[in-house]
């Protein structure tokens, strides 16, 4: 029986994106990513996205209970499971969480600083599917379309140099502390994020159907 309530933790860049993609066509969960929410709250100019537009921009966290309150009913209606990417991202999320729902596994994906910063430069997005690229890794020299729909790709505002470097600072203070409060739960699990995507999706794969 596969575990389906799972929680992707790790710095910006690391790879959540990508291999929650990979993991919900395997298991069939829901992707929950607030950061896309965000994104699309922000896109459709709502009030949420209004407020949250200036917090993310600088690349500081979005206040706890806007965040809470965004998430929850969209947790308790995943039935067949679900995939939370980029939340907890504070020790009170976390605890809310506790709250409503029950976590199976935290799939904790590590990378240094140095390679989340050359990472993120190099990151490019489709506007219409949401997949991730890399101009190290698979963007090719003069690329501006998505291979699989045809989309644009763009650069997140966030994935500039000087937001990228706060992004991370941001992570080390609130967000890593719930290694250890997960580790003391006994549902954390750890992956070498500089590995490459398809080891650690083959790693995450055998931890989630063992
Ligand atoms: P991400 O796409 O996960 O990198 O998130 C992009 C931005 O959205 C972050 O830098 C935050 O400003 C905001 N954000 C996403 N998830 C959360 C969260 N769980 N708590 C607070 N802010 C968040």
């Amino acid at each position: 029986m596969a575990l389906t309530h799972i929680v992707l933790l790790g710095p910006p860049g690391a790879g959540k994106g990508t291999q929650a993609k990979q993991i919900i066509e395997k298991l069939g969960v829901v992707h929950l990513s607030t950061g896309d929410i965000l994104r699309d709250e922000v896109g459709r100019e709502t009030e949420l996205g209004t407020t949250a537009k200036g917090f993310m921009d600088r690349g500081e966290l979005v206040p706890d209970q806007l965040i809470i309150d965004m998430i929850r009913g969209r947790i308790e209606a995943a039935s067949s499971g679900f995939l939370l990417d980029g939340f907890p991202r504070t020790t009170a999320q976390a605890e809310a969480l506790s709250q409503f729902a029950t976590i199976d596994v935290v799939l904790n994906i590590t990378l240094h600083r140095d390679e989340v910063v050359r990472r993120l430069t190099g990151r490019r997005v489709c506007r219409s599917c949401g997949k991730i690229y890399n101009l190290t890794f698979n963007l090719k020299e003069g690329q501006t379309a998505c291979e699989a729909c045809g989309g644009e790709l763009y650069q997140r505002d966030d994935d500039k140099t000087d937001v990228i470097e706060n992004r991370y600072d941001v992570y080390e203070t609130s967000t890593a502390p719930l290694i250890e409060y997960y580790t003391k739960q006994n549902v954390l699990r750890t992956l070498d994020g500089s590995l490459g995507s398809e080891r650690v999706f083959a790693e995450i794969i055998d931890i989630l159907t063992a």
